[in-house]
């Protein structure tokens, strides 16, 4: 397996890498593309893990793939790529729960903002502003790609006034300039868990394009599940004459000493070529990647400023019935807080406490929202499945095989659940088999920086987001929800791009 050259070579088989060698190969057919990763299923956390004693199989990530209406950029890409899935539309976006009330939001823009002002009558104007400012602003952030290549061409007044009004703002601070119901607030916030953010931490024109994204572009679940993509785009890659290569650790990644990339070393041996790509954090990949003599000072410098985005804690569980029949009618649902207003300032006195163990247990499993996505409605051939994420810190959480850290997993998997069954109490009694997934499991599969799944936060200042500018050693592409933004959609407009660049050296 030693010393064979490629055209290029992907650091890690990520969504984002199996998209962009898809497509490469796709757009110049004979190049030969090499994938490695350290695990043992393609996709990173688009990939799927199963428990055949229970008969279900979990997915790692995926509940909404975005963008797959007409006029989505995803759609667009996958018909491209000739992919042959099976999407589920769900009828709803999610479904609010809060207060033993349960407030349905329809998977259409317009259904949804009526909803909100039948049940938020006295914001209704302030919602109108809302949804204007999704369809106006986030729409212009969801088309940046095709802005940087003249296909979609903005309103320039528009874009000044979002760059004066919302640049520097963030989501808490224009939500609450625009409501004064907490619930209200934290309903419109809660799309910011799809991209690994509170709405303390989230820019509020970024927020804007990820709410445009899943709620005015459609959004799907895919039969077959996350690694049914993953796997369809190694096929391609593989008919291609690529190869993937699992259960290889990438130790290093070469250069010539005259600033070219020539290769990687891993664990199988050597393999060259003049162009990798790096789908791994890019944290991880500076500090053990790269050797300490390649000139990446100023690299390492600016990426001090590129913060990661929360971590997840994600519950798993199995029903011994179809979890509709119990009571969780919807295919996604997020359980709120009693208190509403309190969320934001416990996640604050959590930071203030250095992430003490118990008000970072209170602000992240207790008060903040809960996403709740029921798989079996989604597709039923996976089981009874039902996931729960909260965003969480790892600061918080003890070294993994500690006593503390299985206490703890026990306790995540005590709150999040009685928070479940608060809200459907026919559940209560019909779980048969419980796992916890925490920052560490995050770690420890990915090698994501914090445990973000998410990539970098992308917060109000946005300078440590062009850290790979520059970059001193050519040949060496970053590329990664890191890079790209968080979401399988924003890996495949990312992964267009760079196909798009592309040019033999
Ligand atoms: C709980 C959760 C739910 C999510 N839900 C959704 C959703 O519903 N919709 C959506 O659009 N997005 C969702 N996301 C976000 C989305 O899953 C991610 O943004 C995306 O999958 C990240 O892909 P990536 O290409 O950056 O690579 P990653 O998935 O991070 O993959 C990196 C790969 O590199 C490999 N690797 C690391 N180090 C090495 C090494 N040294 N050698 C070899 N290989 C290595 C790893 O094994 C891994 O396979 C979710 C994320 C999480 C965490």
């Amino acid at each position: 397996m030693s010393e064979q050259r490629w055209d290029a070579i992907f650091v890690g088989a990520g969504i984002t890498s199996l998209a962009c060698a898809a497509m490469l190969i796709k757009r110049n057919p004979g190049l030969r593309l090499l994938v490695v990763d350290k695990h043992v299923v393609p996709g990173g956390y688009a990939s799927t893990f199963s428990r055949p004693r229970q008969g279900v199989t979990f997915d790692c990530s995926l509940h909404k793939l975005s963008g797959v209406a007409e006029g989505g950029n995803l759609i667009r890409i996958l018909r491209e790529l000739e992919l042959d899935l099976d999407l589920v539309y769900p009828d709803d976006y999610f479904c609010a729960y809060h207060d033993n009330a349960a407030l349905p939001l329809a998977n259409n823009a317009e259904q949804a903002e009526q909803q909100l002002v039948t049940r938020f009558g006295h914001q209704s104007q302030a919602i109108a502003t809302f949804f204007e400012h999704v369809r106006t602003y986030g729409r212009n952030g969801y088309y940046q790609f095709q802005m940087l290549d003249g296909s979609f061409e903005p309103d320039m007044a528009q874009l000044r006034f979002a760059h004066r009004n919302f640049k520097h703002k963030t989501v808490y601070e224009v939500l609450h300039e625009l409501f004064d119901d907490p619930y209200l607030i934290e309903i419109l916030a809660a799309p910011g868990i799809y991209v690994g953010g509170y709405p303390e931490d989230l820019g509020y024109l970024y927020y804007l394009h990820v709410v445009y994204a899943t709620l005015n572009c459609g959004n799907a679940y895919i039969k077959g599940s996350s690694q049914r993509l993953s796997n369809l785009l190694v096929q391609r890659v593989e008919e291609a004459d690529g190869k993937i290569i699992l259960s290889t650790h990438v130790d290093g990644v070469l250069s010539d000493g005259n600033g070219n990339v020539t290769g990687v070393r891993t664990s199988r041996g050597f393999f060259n070529s003049a162009h990798v790509y790096i789908n791994v954090s890019p944290h991880y990949a500076l500090q053990n990647l790269f050797s300490l003599d390649t000139g990446l000072e100023a690299t390492r410098e600016k990426l001090k400023a590129l913060k990661p985005a929360r971590s997840t804690t994600t519950v798993y569980l199995v029903i011994d019935q179809p979890p509709a029949e119990l009571g969780l009618q919807h295919t996604e649902s997020m359980l709120f807080a009693d208190d509403s207003a309190a969320s934001a300032e416990l996640r604050q006195a959590a930071e203030r406490s250095g992430y003490d163990s118990e008000p970072s247990e209170q602000a992240f499993w207790k008060a903040s929202p809960i996403e709740v996505t029921n798989y079996h409605a989604l597709d039923a051939a996976g089981g009874n499945v039902v996931c729960l994420n909260v965003l969480d810190s790892i600061a918080h959480w003890p070294p993994r095989r500690s006593p503390e850290y299985r206490a703890k997993k026990q306790r995540a998997a005590e709150a999040l659940v009685e928070r479940l069954f608060i809200h459907v109490p026919g559940l209560r009694g019909h779980v048969i088999h419980t796992e916890v997934a925490t920052p560490h499991t995050y770690v420890r599969f990915t090698n994501n920086t914090d445990g973000s799944g998410y990539g970098a936060m992308i917060g109000t200042d946005l300078k440590g987001h062009g850290f790979h500018h520059g970059f001193p050693i050519q040949g060496v592409h970053f590329l990664s929800a890191w890079v790209a933004g968080p979401s399988y959609e924003a890996a495949f407009g990312y992964a267009e791009m760079k196909a798009k660049q592309w040019k033999q050296v």
